[in-house]
């Protein structure tokens, strides 16, 4: 066994129905006395109770998603001219990359409080868009100082959203097996993920009201989050992060898609991957054990439910091809990435 491992250095704080109280504990650690809030306008009511008492000198609500350059530079403005000295994001991906667009200039600490399964808290991974362009990079001053996990502040995020950003999660292992620094430690982090995963998405729709699904899949979210952080983009991230830049999809949902196709198109030339996601799932195969739980959780299936279109599907496979990683298990073709992605856009089988 041989391999290069870092390990990012972060606090995790978990325990529902407290995140009040585990932000005032870290605020006092980290001693700060003006937190600039920020939380997009649907999670206001949220970020409120989340901060209530606590030192915040400005709470900025202008979130977009894929954090627009105009948008980051106005939340950076608002961070110096309120002198703040720490940043707190409560809200999903596109909140705490807004965070990290203004610790990436300032070098001032996030502590994120995630309410969706997108795992950006636990990455140093930042991007911003420009004229529908989205750039992406690694800069560990981005890389929340804690993460404060709570899952009551799940309760409000709708069923499918709730699945299909679970979905999101669960390609941040099954890519990790595969990726271009996956190695063992990832693969270890990656395995228990999807079993958390596999056990909290279907207990998400069982129990609407309850807990325990969620904490399972804010557990295996942040498992998931730290394998890809350290694996980097696979196959599949390579595949939504053209489909989404090319014609503007959402983020989980485009995630939730492709999966199951990019698990059939690279599981046979990775044997032991494909026994481990297997073994995690409890199943004969990592296909069947993917195909079982998205099932259970009626996840979505086709990318032209999205906006797609089926004329971008060539456009998209050469691009792909250019992007993907060369140590991909499968070789990549645009014949068979054309192939991967018809089957994604119509929502047919996975081969
Ligand atoms: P999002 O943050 O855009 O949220 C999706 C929707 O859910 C929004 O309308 C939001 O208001 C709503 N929402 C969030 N939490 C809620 C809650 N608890 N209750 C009710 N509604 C709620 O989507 P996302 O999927 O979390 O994040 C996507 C973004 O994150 C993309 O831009 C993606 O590139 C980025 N991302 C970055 C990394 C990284 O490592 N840098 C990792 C994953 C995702």
């Amino acid at each position: 066994m041989r391999f290069d491992h870092e390990t990012l250095g972060q606090r995790v704080r978990f325990a529902s129905g407290q995140a009040r109280e585990s932000l005032a504990a870290e605020l006092d650690l980290l001693g700060s006395a003006r937190a600039m809030l920020i939380a997009g306008t649907e999670e206001r009511e949220l970020a409120e109770r989340v901060t209530a008492g606590l030192p915040v000198v400005v709470h900025h609500d202008e979130v977009v998603m894929h954090v627009p350059t105009d948008v980051a530079a106005r939340a950076r403005e608002v961070a110096t001219e309120h002198q703040v000295d720490v940043i707190v994001s409560v809200g999903g991906g596109s909140t705490t990359g807004l965070a990290k667009a203004v610790a990436l200039t300032s070098g001032i600490p996030i502590v994120a409080v995630p309410t969706t399964y997108a795992g950006s808290e636990a990455t140093n991974v930042w991007g911003m868009t420009e004229s529908a362009k989205k750039t992406t990079g690694v800069d560990d001053r981005v890389l929340p100082r804690t993460v404060i996990y709570d899952a009551s502040l799940m309760l409000s995020l709708p069923q499918h959203l709730s699945i299909a950003s679970g979905l999101n999660a669960l390609a941040h292992c099954v890519d990790s097996m595969w990726a271009p620094r996956a190695d063992p430690i990832n693969a270890a982090l990656a395995v228990e993920g999807i079993r958390a995963l596999n056990l909290g998405l279907p207990a998400i729709l069982d129990d609407p009201s309850g807990l325990d699904g969620r904490e399972q899949a804010l557990y295996g979210a942040y498992l998931a989050a730290v394998a890809f952080a350290s694996a980097g983009s696979g196959l599949h991230h390579k595949i939504c992060h053209v489909l989404g830049g090319m014609f503007d999809l959402p983020h989980a949902q485009t995630h939730a898609v492709v999966l199951p196709h990019v698990l059939a198109f690279n599981v046979p030339a990775a044997p032991e991957a494909g026994e481990r996601i297997a073994s995690a799932f409890g199943s004969a195969t990592a296909v069947a054990g993917l195909a079982a739980l998205r099932d259970r959780i009626d996840a979505p299936t086709a990318l032209r439910d999205y906006g797609m279109p089926e004329d971008g599907i060539e456009q998209a496979a050469r691009a792909v091809v250019e992007a993907a990683p060369k140590d991909n298990p499968t070789d990549v073709t645009v014949e068979n990435i054309t192939t991967l992605l018809h089957a994604a856009w119509e929502g047919a089988e996975p081969r």
